[in-house]
C-alpha cells in the first residue's frame, strides 16, 4: 500500500482492498521505522486514527467525501492547526497551539484527509537544505538506499559512517522527505524562493509552486509574504492536480486570492504536446549545472522535440539579478514580520526583566537563530530612511525587469519555460554546512526563485537518478493561473522519463526491506 499513488490507493480505498484505519496504521507504524529521517517535529497519531475512523464510517455509509478521504496526509511545521503545536523549527513558536487550521489546512481536512504530523523545516523557512531546524536536520531517505551506500564507501574523506548522509534541500525537506519515504501521500510545504521543488528534486517527488493568489495563504506563518506560496508536494503529476484541486480558489481570508472560481482539473491520459512551444532559457546554463542534469535537461528537450513540440532558445536577461534582489527584499519583510515576535503579544519570552529593551533583546536572541535574526538587522538596514530607495526600492525596480522577462517571452508565443531544477543532485550534510545560509540558498533557488519574484506557477518532476544514486528533477515554469497546461506537459515528462520505477517507497516494499533504523539492510 505505502507504494501506490495517492489516487491509487483512493481507488484502493474505495473498492475496499483497505480500510481508512489499516492505511493510516500502515503510515503510522513506517513514520515510526523512519525515525532517523526526522522528518516529523509532530507526529500526530490520535488524532490521525481518529479521523481514519470516521473515514471509515463514511466509507461504511457508502459516502466517502471526495478523493482525499481516508488519504494520509503532512503538513509542513510552519501552517497554523488547531491544537496542534506549530513551531516553525523555531525556539520562539515552541510550545505554540493555535486556535485555527490554515485555510489549506482546513480545505485538507474538510475533505476527509488524515493528518499524519507536521513537517520539520529550517526555521521559519529560511534556508535551503532543512538543516537549520531547532530539532535537527532532515536526512534524505535517498541516503539510505544500497546504490548511494556503496558509491560512498570509496570516498575516503567520509570518516563516521553515521554522518554519512546527504540533505533533503528546503525548506520542505521534512515534507519531501515524508512523502518519499512513503509514509503520507501527499504533503503540504511552502515555497518563496524555492522550499516546495528544490526538496522535491532531492527527493524524488513532485513538487508544485502554484501561481500567487490561486492558493490561499491564510495560516501559513509569513516569510515574504508578496511570494509565499503554500506548496504541494506528491509522488506523481497527477496526485498534485488532485490536491490542488482541493485547495485552490478564493478566500476571504486572504485579499491576495483570486476572485474567479477555480474549477478543478483531471489531467488527461493521453497527451499530446506537439502544438506546443517549449523554451529554453539561456541564463539557466548557470555555473555549477552538473553534467548529469545537463545531460538530462537536453534529453527532455529533445524527447519535446522528438515528439513535435518546438523547442526554442529563450533569453531571461534579467536572471542573473534574482538571488541579489530577492536578498533585499526578503529581509526587508522579514524585518517588518518578524517585529510582532517581541515576548510581549506572541512567542517565547525571555525571562530577563531589567527593562522591556532587555526583555525584547533577550527573547529576541533565544527565541530566532542566528539565520533569522542576520536577515531581521539586514531587513532593517535596508528600510532606514536612507538606505530605502538605494537598497529596498531599486530591488522592488529589478524585482519588475525580472517579471517582464517572462512576460516578453510568454507573450511571444512560448507556452512552458523548460529548466533544471537545482544545480546538481543534493549534497552531503558535512559538506552543505561548510557554507553560510545566504551563500547555500545562493546555489539552491538558482532556477527557482525568479518564479517567486514573478509570480508564476512552476512544478518539478523526478527525472532520473545521478551517478550517486540521487534523484534529479526538471523544471517548467508556466504563465500566470496556467497549472492545467502545466501539469499536463509535467505529467507528459514524467511519463517519458519513467521515474517511477526508481521510486524510494516502492524498492522499500518490493524488497522487502530495509528497516532505515538499521543502516546496513537498505535493498536499494
Ligand atoms: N532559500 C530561500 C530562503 O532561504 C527560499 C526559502 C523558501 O522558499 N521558503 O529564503
Amino acid at each position: 500500500m505505502l507504494g501506490l499513488s495517492l489516487r491509487e490507493a483512493a481507488v484502493a480505498l474505495r473498492r475496499g482492498q483497505v480500510s481508512p484505519t489499516e492505511l493510516c496504521q500502515k503510515c503510522l507504524s513506517f513514520i515510526k521505522e523512519t525515525t532517523i529521517l526526522n522528518a516529523y517535529i509532530t507526529v500526530t497519531e490520535d488524532i490521525a486514527l481518529k479521523q481514519a475512523e470516521e473515514a471509515e464510517k463514511r466509507f461504511s455509509r457508502g459516502q466517502p467525501l471526495g478523493e482525499l478521504d481516508g488519504i494520509p496526509i503532512a503538513i509542513k511545521d510552519n501552517f497554523s492547526t488547531t491544537g496542534i503545536e506549530t513551531t516553525c523549527a523555531s525556539r520562539m513558536l515552541q510550545g505554540y497551539i493555535p486556535p485555527y487550521n490554515a485555510t489549506v489546512v482546513q480545505k485538507l481536512l474538510d475533505q476527509g484527509a488524515v493528518l499524519m504530523g507536521k513537517t520539520n523545516l529550517d526555521e521559519f523557512a529560511m534556508g535551503s537544505g532543512s538543516t537549520d531546524s531547532i530539532f535537527g536536520p532532515v536526512k534524505n531517505p535517498w541516503s539510505y538506499s544500497k546504490r548511494y551506500r556503496e558509491k560512498r564507501a570509496h570516498c575516503r574523506h567520509v570518516a563516521e559512517e553515521d554522518s554519512d548522509w546527504v540533505i533533503t534541500g528546503g525548506s520542505s525537506g521534512g515534507s519531501a522527505a515524508a512523502v518519499s519515504a512513503g509514509t503520507c501521500y501527499a504533503a503540504l510545504g511552502s515555497d518563496t524562493g524555492g522550499s516546495t521543488r528544490n526538496p522535491a528534486s532531492h527527493c524524488g517527488v513532485v513538487g508544485l509552486k502554484p501561481t500567487y493568489g490561486l492558493i490561499s495563504r491564510h495560516g501559513l506563518i509569513p516569510l515574504v509574504n508578496s511570494m509565499d506560496v503554500p506548496g504541494i508536494l506528491t509522488r506523481c503529476v497527477d496526485d498534485a492536480a488532485t490536491v490542488l484541486g482541493v485547495l485552490a480558489g478564493h478566500d476571504p481570508k486572504d485579499s491576495t486570492t483570486i476572485q474567479d472560481h477555480f474549477e478543478p482539473f483531471k489531467l488527461p491520459d493521453v497527451i499530446d504536446v506537439s502544438k506546443l512551444c517549449i523554451g529554453i532559457p539561456k541564463e539557466y546554463h548557470a555555473p555549477g549545472l552538473s553534467t548529469e542534469t545537463l545531460s538530462l535537461w537536453s534529453k527532455a528537450a529533445d524527447l519535446l522535440e522528438d515528439a513535435g513540440a518546438k523547442v526554442i532558445e529563450v533569453s531571461l536577461p534579467h536572471t542573473a539579478y534574482s538571488i541579489v534582489c530577492y536578498h533585499v527584499l526578503c529581509t526587508s519583510e522579514v524585518a517588518s514580520n518578524m517585529a510582532r515576535f517581541d515576548g510581549l503579544e506572541y512567542g517565547h519570552r525571555s525571562d530577563i526583566d531589567d527593562s522591556t529593551e532587555a526583555m525584547y533583546a533577550a527573547t529576541r536572541r533565544q527565541g530566532f537563530n542566528d539565520v533569522v535574526r542576520g536577515r531581521i538587522l539586514s531587513g532593517n538596514f535596508f528600510l532606514l530612511k536612507q538606505n530605502y530607495e538605494h537598497y529596498f526600492l531599486k530591488a522592488q525596480k529589478v524585482r519588475r525587469l525580472i517579471a517582464e522577462d517572462f512576460v516578453k517571452v510568454f507573450s511571444s508565443g512560448v507556452d512552458v519555460l523548460l529548466t533544471p531544477t537545482t544545480l546538481g543532485d543534493a549534497v552531503p550534510y558535512l559538506e552543505f554546512i561548510q557554507e553560510d545560509n545566504r551563500t547555500r540558498s545562493a546555489q539552491e533557488d538558482v532556477f527557482t526563485q525568479c518564479a517567486n519574484m514573478a509570480g508564476l506557477p512552476a512544478v518539478t518532476v523526478p527525472v532520473g537518478l545521478s551517478s550517486r544514486g540521487l534523484p534529479l528533477g526538471l523544471q517548467f515554469i508556466g504563465r500566470g493561473f496556467s497549472e492545467q497546461q502545466l501539469l499536463t506537459i509535467a505529467k507528459w515528462l514524467e511519463k517519458q522519463m519513467d521515474f517511477g520505477a526508481l521510486e524510494f517507497y516502492k524498492v522499500i516494499e518490493n524488497g522487502g526491506i530495509p528497516q532505515l533504523h538499521s543502516k546496513s539492510a537498505s535493498s536499494l
